[in-house]
């Protein structure tokens, strides 16, 4: 297989999907990350404060105002709205600098980006986005980017779709002499289903240089794929079983242990009433921590490496296991709700199947006040 020249732009939006920016930003610096991806032109901000060297992209909307910090702070802005190329030129004009754009195309998803049938089609919005760009303006066209929404489906159409709507919109740019230097496509799904090498070929087209956008497989998790993906798995997907493994553990302690008598009820409203007599822990994280309401009576957290079972309600601060059958449990000991303990895990896939939700919203609600300690 030839070379493949890709770069990363690791994405640490959203406080790191929950894992801590200021933990995580300087470690993937570190590792060898030159590009972040940042939810706002305020966590952009953060980003910079941390990581004076990377390029850092702000991958939501600017809004009115925002200008003057995204200059300020040398971050680059995904735009796609004349609007916000109007917010970025006037900070920049002030500034007497410039700022780095990213044209987002819309190739399907409805969601940020010009739409292709605006930008592509004749009389549609390219001409005037792409005039914004002439030598003497501040606006600096970095990139091109659209998203792969469907990377994960066993059909293919939808991708090979989207990279066609892509297609045209850079023939268009490519006529109106404007010429980006990223072509700035594709997340965990695309990267580890073996999209890169697409994504490359078509940036070499366009004397572009291709840039992958990954956010879970960068902590270590591993986006599920249609059952239905190729089989066998694509190299890409099978090497990275092998070599990734989930960097966060969320942890919390045992705050007192009680013995309770066959008819004890637990927690608010008694939805659980004990039906022998029973050794209860309380542990000391609540749905303020993200520990889920919805999996009191309905979940286990590992305790001396074994699955004890949440009794009761969830309250705001604690939460309360059966411990019956695991011997010697005490205040202070460790419990595991996100992670490895004594050769047992607990997955973000487990927490999402239990609350009827995807990885990314497990790792994103962990409270706030949840320490996040690198270890
Ligand atoms: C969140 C996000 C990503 C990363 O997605 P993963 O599925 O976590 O890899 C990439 N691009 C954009 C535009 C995103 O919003």
């Amino acid at each position: 297989m030839a070379a493949l020249h890709a770069e990363l732009l690791a994405i640490v939006k959203a406080n790191a999907y929950g894992h801590s920016l200021s933990v995580c930003a300087p470690a993937v610096v570190r590792a060898g990350a030159r590009w972040l991806g940042v939810s706002s032109v305020e966590e952009g901000v953060a980003a910079r404060a941390l990581c004076p060297e990377a390029g850092i992209l702000v991958i939501g909307s600017v809004f009115p105002g925002h200008g003057a910090a995204v200059v300020e702070h040398r971050l680059s802005a995904v735009a796609w709205q004349l609007w916000q190329l109007d917010e970025l030129e006037a900070a920049a004009r002030t500034a007497r600098g410039s700022v780095p754009v990213h044209l987002e195309i819309d190739t399907g998803m409805s969601r940020q980006g010009v739409a292709p049938e605006e930008f592509n089609a004749e009389g549609g919005q390219a001409d005037a986005l792409l005039a914004r760009f002439h030598p003497g303006s501040p606006l600096r066209l970095e990139g091109v980017m659209t998203h792969l929404f469907a990377a994960d489906e066993a059909d293919g159409r939808v991708t090979e779709a989207q990279l066609a709507l892509l297609e045209e919109a850079l023939r268009r740019i490519k006529a109106a002499g404007v010429h980006p230097e990223w072509l700035n496509v594709g997340n965990s799904a695309a990267l580890l289903s073996g999209k890169a090498a697409r994504i490359a070929a078509l940036a070499a087209r366009y004397e572009m240089k291709a840039m992958l956008r990954p956010g879970l497989a960068l902590y270590g998790v591993i986006p599920q794929f249609d059952p239905k993906f190729e089989s066998p798995e694509p190299e890409t997907l099978a090497a990275a079983r092998e070599r990734l493994h989930p960097v966060l553990t969320w942890k919390t302690r045992v705050a007192g242990v009680r013995a309770v008598p066959a008819g004890a009820v637990v927690g608010y409203n008694g939805t659980f009433v004990a039906t022998e007599p029973m050794r209860l822990a309380l542990v000391a994280a609540g749905y303020v921590d993200g520990l889920d309401r919805r999996l009191g009576n309905h979940f286990s957290l590992l305790v001396h490496g074994t699955r004890a079972p949440l009794v009761g309600r969830i309250s705001m601060d604690s939460a309360v296991l059966d411990v019956t059958e695991i011997s010697g449990v005490e205040p202070g000991d460790e419990v595991v709700i996100l992670g490895e303990q004594g050769g047992d895990c607990i997955t973000a896939f487990d927490h999402a199947e239990a609350t009827g939700t995807i990885p990314w919203e497990v790792f994103t609600r962990i409270g706030e006040r949840v320490p996040r300690i690198a270890v």
